[in-house]
């Protein structure tokens, strides 16, 4: 890091059919960029990367204008859809080798962007991870946050432990971002890696905006797999509690035979089916549930062991 030119900044963007917020977006992010480059907190050589994450719209046209317009924009153009996390890994990948310290934030802006000032003063303080963290929510609709509240209390009981109210709105020291790049598993959760990676770490908080346009990439559908995703990915306790649920029905079934024998000595021995077709119906549920939940992790190592790239860059944009 150079002391006289500032610190090298770059802040990543994955964006996926962003055209409708991605011109406000620049203009924003252009703005703060300038101030920090006139206060010379951050060097000249700091960009803006926008990674396009396979949209279907105009969205890497605009980047492309953007790039030509001011070299402060940077584009990186992946060769299909691979979701928010491994765009944003390819985006972050590609700043490491350029950046003192990289931020990273959604396309909608929803994380406020001043926030930044403050990530930067915890990074010269020496801290190598900087969380954004959610003071209020106040903006989102009440069913956003609670799914979103929820999600988190489920990820810590699951056991993937990750911080509370942080979405990928952070800061990554050059070294962190080196620590990043060794995780190699397939199944990319990086707010349960992020913490793993280590060193020094701090949080900011902010308030949450609402995306100005355009509409949420992550309905319900995609939020609970990302969740599952999140669990299974840094957790093996949903398994230990199969086992647990195994032997406590185990436990169950014993007390029901004593109770058999029981009924059987003292002449009582027919029954209803009701309690027969009760326990058909719950064990099998229990069975088929735990049979998924074990299913789960055999396909997570089954990507893993094919080990496919987590993306394919197909273009890179910049100016050096
Ligand atoms: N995103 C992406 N690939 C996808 C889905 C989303 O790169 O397949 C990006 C999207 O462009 C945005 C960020 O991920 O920059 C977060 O998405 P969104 O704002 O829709 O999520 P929400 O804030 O509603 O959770
Ligand atoms: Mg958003």
């Amino acid at each position: 890091m150079n002391r006289e030119e500032g610190i090298t900044l770059y802040i990543v963007v994955p964006c996926y059919n962003e055209e409708e917020v991605l011109p406000e977006t620049a203009k924003r992010l252009k703005e703060k960029m300038r101030a920090l480059l006139e206060r010379r907190e951050i060097s000249p050589q700091s960009r803006v990367l926008l990674v396009n994450d396979g949209s279907k719209d105009g969205t890497w046209g605009i980047i492309e204008g953007l790039h030509r317009e001011d070299s402060l924009f940077s584009g990186a153009d992946l060769s299909r859809n691979r979701g928010h996390q491994n765009a944003l890994l390819a985006g972050l990948m590609v700043a490491m080798e350029r950046c003192d310290a990289a931020v990273s934030m959604d396309a909608d802006l929803q994380d406020d962007i001043n926030a930044v000032d403050a990530m930067l003063e915890k990074y010269r303080q020496g801290c190598d991870v900087v969380y954004g963290v959610r003071s209020s929510r106040k903006t989102d609709s009440f069913f956003k946050r609670f799914t979103a509240e929820g999600f988190y209390r489920l990820m810590n009981a699951m056991g993937a432990e990750s911080v509370f109210n942080h979405a990928d709105y952070r800061l990554l020291s050059r070294r962190a971002l080196e620590g990043l790049s060794q995780f190699k598993e397939v199944n990319l959760f990086l707010r349960g890696i992020v913490p793993l990676v280590g060193y020094t770490s701090a949080t900011v908080e902010y308030s949450r905006g609402e995306r100005f346009a355009g509409e949420s990439k992550y309905p319900l559908k995609k939020m609970l797999s990302f969740a599952a995703e999140g669990i299974t990915s840094m957790s093996v306790r949903p398994i230990r509690y199969v086992s647990l649920l195994g032997l406590l029905i185990f436990l169950v079934s014993l007390g029901i035979l004593i109770y058999s024998i029981i009924q059987w000595a003292g002449g009582r021995t027919v029954m209803g089916w009701a309690s027969i077709m009760c326990s058909i119906w719950a064990v099998g549920g229990l069975i088929l549930l735990s049979l998924g939940v074990i299913g789960e992790y055999v396909g997570k190592i089954y990507l893993e062991a094919k080990g496919r790239p987590r993306y394919i860059l197909r273009q890179l944009l910049e100016d050096k």
